[in-house]
């Protein structure tokens, strides 16, 4: 996959949008391409935005390492100057480390309410298990009102839905790292 295309994820726009901001998906995406570093100036012209909101975009992602940057001096001014540059890799190996997780308590989750039927008054306080449902007289722990036996069909190609959406993007991303 060309790297240009790892931006397309959604789970790399949902990272970069967690970790610093709406923003930063257009920062990422303008400066990952550039072979050279750049300075916080040049993608605040270019992107439209307050130099001190790139900055801040910059340091928080500067946190997580997905953004490094070299300091350099101006000998005749005494200033230094800070050159910038975003690291795909980095970002590539933290969705996978969070995501990986992700999946692996949604497929939990999938095993764990196929094996079992749910109950739930109309009200919709609380999902009980069979056990509980028989503990109370099939009558709704917090409202008293009749429990009826809930249908997880959808909820759970839901989730199966959500872990094949997920497995497909992290191949993509693996190739990146
Ligand atoms: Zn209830």
């Amino acid at each position: 996959m060309k790297k240009s295309k790892m931006l397309e994820l959604s789970l790399t726009k949902e990272f970069l949008e967690n970790i610093a901001g709406k923003e930063a998906i257009k920062l990422v995406g303008f400066c990952k391409n550039k072979n050279k570093g750049f300075t916080d100036e040049e993608v605040a012209k270019k992107l439209n935005v307050k130099i001190t909101e790139v900055r801040a975009i910059l340091n928080r992602l500067h946190y997580r390492g997905v953004a490094c940057y070299q300091k350099t001096k101006n000998e005749q001014t005494g200033w230094y100057s800070y050159t910038w540059e975003i690291k795909p890799k980095r970002i590539a190996e933290l969705i996978l480390e969070s995501q990986t997780e992700e999946i692996d308590k949604l497929e939990k989750k999938v095993d764990f309410e196929k094996d079992y039927v749910f109950f739930s008054c109309k009200e919709k306080c609380d999902n009980v298990p069979f056990e509980v449902a028989v503990q109370y007289q099939f009558k709704c722990p917090r409202c008293g009102k009749k429990l009826n036996s809930i249908d997880n069909k959808k909820r759970l190609k839901e989730m199966k839905n959500q872990i094949e959406l997920i497995t497909k993007e992290l191949k993509q991303l693996q190739k990146n790292i």
